[in-house]
């Protein structure tokens, strides 16, 4: 039986502007309506140029900005707009990671105390001396050590601090993980790394992706499932080789046209030859 872990129904999300003296309120209707599901241990990749709404539908799914209208279900179960939050428990099986991993990071808080912080707020059922073992070993897990524990952010790079942020994502055992453009400030050759530790902690830890990116190479290496969106609205959705070998859409075209092949394929090819060598 397959499980679907994410689901929305005509998500819809308007932000409604003020005017000033001069200008009028107005509407602005980020996101049109739209419909996905997504199996567990799939990943769906989300792409389309700024100010489409990508980042917008991922504060949806994970109800940090609960949609004007639609509904959104969370492993089969249908999660309460009006509360404008997820409860505890659906907090635990759905995280996100945000792009720039220096914001997202408190400067003056120890990377140990980073990791625990979910569990302390998220599962007070853990016992204090089991947070620190967790932490450590899931430290390791995404290719730090131990040692760095009782360090500080600054002293990490780009690549190692986006590598905390997913760990911190993981001390909860989510069964969702929300990426929005997780890779895209980093270095070329350091996003390859964060995208194949990705890779390997999805396949350990049997976890579904929404990841959200406006890279297509990218897109291309990790996505089982696309959805290309324009002005709000889904205009193609589908497998990844159906929506790449042939797009519907004008915009979708006109995107993969705008795209240099040769470089799609030299950026796969070193990406595939690091997932190799790793
Ligand atoms: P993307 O992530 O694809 O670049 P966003 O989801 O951030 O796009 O934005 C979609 C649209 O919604 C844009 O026009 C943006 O200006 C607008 N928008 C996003 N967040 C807000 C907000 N909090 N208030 C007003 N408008 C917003
Ligand atoms: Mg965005």
């Amino acid at each position: 039986m397959t499980e679907i872990v994410v689901e929305t129904r005509d998500i819809v999300r308007d932000y409604h502007i003020g005017g000033g003296l001069f200008r009028k309120d107005r509407t602005v209707h980020a996101v049109k309506g739209v419909s996905l599901k997504l199996e567990k241990g799939k990943t769906l990749a989300i792409v389309g140029e700024s100010g489409c709404g990508k980042s917008t539908l991922a504060r949806i799914i994970t109800m940090i900005d609960p949609p004007t209208a639609g509904d959104l279900l969370i492993d089969g179960e249908k999660v309460d707009i009006g509360r404008q939050r997820l409860t505890p428990e659906l907090r635990r099986k759905v995280q996100i990671v945000f792009q720039n991993p220096y914001g997202s990071l408190n400067p003056r808080q120890k990377i140990g105390d980073v990791l625990m912080d979910p569990l302390i707020i998220n599962a007070k059922d853990v016992p204090a001396a089991e947070r620190r073992d967790r932490a450590m070993q899931m430290l390791t897990k995404v290719g730090l050590a131990p040692e760095h524990f009782n360090r500080y952010p600054h002293m990490f790079s780009g690549g190692q601090r986006q590598r905390i942020a997913i760990a911190r994502a993981l001390m909860l055992n989510p069964r969702l993980l929300v990426l929005d453009e997780p890779v895209s400030a980093l270095d070329l050759s350091v996003q390859a790394q964060v995208l194949n530790l990705l890779a390997d902690l999805q396949d350990e830890f049997g976890l579904t992706f929404v990841f959200i990116s406006h890279d297509l190479s990218v897109v291309r290496y990790i996505a089982d499932e696309v959805m290309v969106m324009y002005f709000g609205e889904a205009v193609e959705y589908g497998t990844r080789d159906a929506v790449f070998s042939d797009p519907k859409h004008d915009y979708t075209k006109t995107l993969f046209a705008a795209t240099p092949r040769a470089d799609v394929e030299s950026i796969r090819k070193r990406l595939a030859k690091k997932k190799k060598a790793a």
